[in-house]
């Protein structure tokens, strides 16, 4: 009973002690020659987390709807075509962005916790001159995940620029920016980044920066719009300050931290372990008879679980398994809001902490009266992780 509660929601996650520590140190002025270097580090880190050597990174100050404006903003002007492929509550808030920037928005929807096929998202981008195929790569509302690599692919077919909202995703799923073709792809420092809220940080392709330059109307978002903020992170990654908006000092160096652990970790390892984890924690919960909001297993996420309250149970759970030790998350997509629960696993969860978790949730269904075999879940989820 330390006080301290394992915070296993889809962000903000669980940070690591050298991430804390960064965010403590006396700020900096954005001018000062170490930040300018902490800060150039930190944009040259984001190409290699986000698997694009030749991409833009931006990284500024707001959250993660912030980077979902900054991306649609840039590239839309009023009366482009473009095309959502619908899975829940953040891709509802996208076309809602795309609109208000002038954009024409079709939607290609799915039903609750099922993603589009990839046929019919082919057969409507050939239906119409769309400039843009929005994506959420993981919806958290439902926990699903989409087929970002084969969406981009039929993308390429006709031209059409693909935008990933990866706030819930990059740096837990795999994402190979450049190799499928994604033209821009977005989180928030607080998800699998391992930063604590406060930054929106965006990739882009070349295709969408030439897309940028050759606007014909302005950029409808003063905030947003990369006329003043690409010189900034030109000159900050050239080791040269420059001024638009005041940087989030303590941010930039946090991330500079986080981004350095999640490569000495190494992509590949790190989606490794994400998969790893998220299906021992799942075959735990199967175990004492708990569902899952995604439809199908290939399309669950590997950075957070949706699951549905199990029989005779409701939120009213949520609380009891906070105070066994695990902070969660209530349901988000407004179909199904009251009838399920979400579980972050993303960011440095290790095995341990996975256990962790299911301990609380099984004495959280015990005291609210769910029958099980105590310890099922655990065993269940440590065979799982110790299976060579
Ligand atoms: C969290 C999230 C957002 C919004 O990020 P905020 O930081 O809450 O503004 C957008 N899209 C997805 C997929 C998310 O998970």
């Amino acid at each position: 009973m330390k006080g301290k509660r394992l915070l296993m929601i889809p962000g903000p996650i669980e940070f690591t002690l050298e991430v804390l520590a960064e965010m403590a140190k006396p700020t900096l002025s954005h001018t000062d020659q170490q930040f300018i270097e902490e800060f150039g580090q930190a944009l040259e880190k984001m190409r290699k987390v986000w698997l694009a050597p030749n991409g833009q990174p931006f990284a500024i100050a707001g959250s993660g709807t912030l980077a979902m404006e900054i991306a649609a903003a840039n590239i839309t002007e009023p009366g482009d075509n473009v095309l959502i492929v619908h899975t829940g509550y953040f891709s509802e808030r996208m076309a809602d962005i795309f609109r208000l920037h002038g954009a024409n928005v079709d939607i290609v929807q799915s039903a609750v916790g099922d993603i589009p096929e990839i046929d019919e998202v082919r057969r409507r981008l050939k239906s119409k001159n769309y400039k843009i195929l929005s994506i959420t790569h993981v919806d958290t509302s439902t926990g699903v995940r989409t087929d970002v690599k084969a969406l981009s692919a039929a993308a390429q077919e006709t031209n059409t620029l693909v935008v990933v909202d990866g706030v819930c995703a990059v740096a837990g799923e795999e994402l190979r920016m450049e190799e499928w073709g994604v033209d821009i792809a977005f989180t928030a420092s607080q998800k699998a980044i391992g930063v604590p809220p406060g930054l929106a940080l965006l990739v882009t392709s070349k295709k969408a920066m030439e897309s940028f330059r050759s606007r014909k109307s302005p950029v409808g978002a003063y905030y947003c719009d990369w006329q003043y903020w690409l010189p900034v992170m030109e000159a900050y990654e050239g080791r040269k300050s420059a001024y638009f908006g005041t940087p989030a000092v303590n941010l930039v160096r946090a991330l500079n931290i986080s981004l350095g652990q999640i490569l000495d970790e190494g992509m590949e390892a790190r989606f490794e372990r994400h998969a790893r984890n998220a299906a021992a924690f799942r075959a735990g919960l199967s175990t004492i008879g708990l569902s899952f909001v995604p439809v199908r297993k290939e399309i669950m996420a590997n950075t957070l679980s949706a699951v549905y309250y199990p029989e005779g149970t409701d939120a009213s759970i949520l609380p009891l398994i906070a105070k066994n030790g695990a902070v969660l998350a209530g349901g988000l997509h407004p179909a199904i809001k009251t009838r399920y629960f979400r579980i972050g696993h993303m960011g440095m969860s290790d095995a341990s902490e996975i256990l962790a978790v299911l301990g609380s949730i099984e004495q959280g269904l015990a005291t609210a009266g769910y029958s099980f075999e105590p310890g099922a879940s655990l065993k269940a989820a440590q065979s799982a992780l110790i299976q060579p």
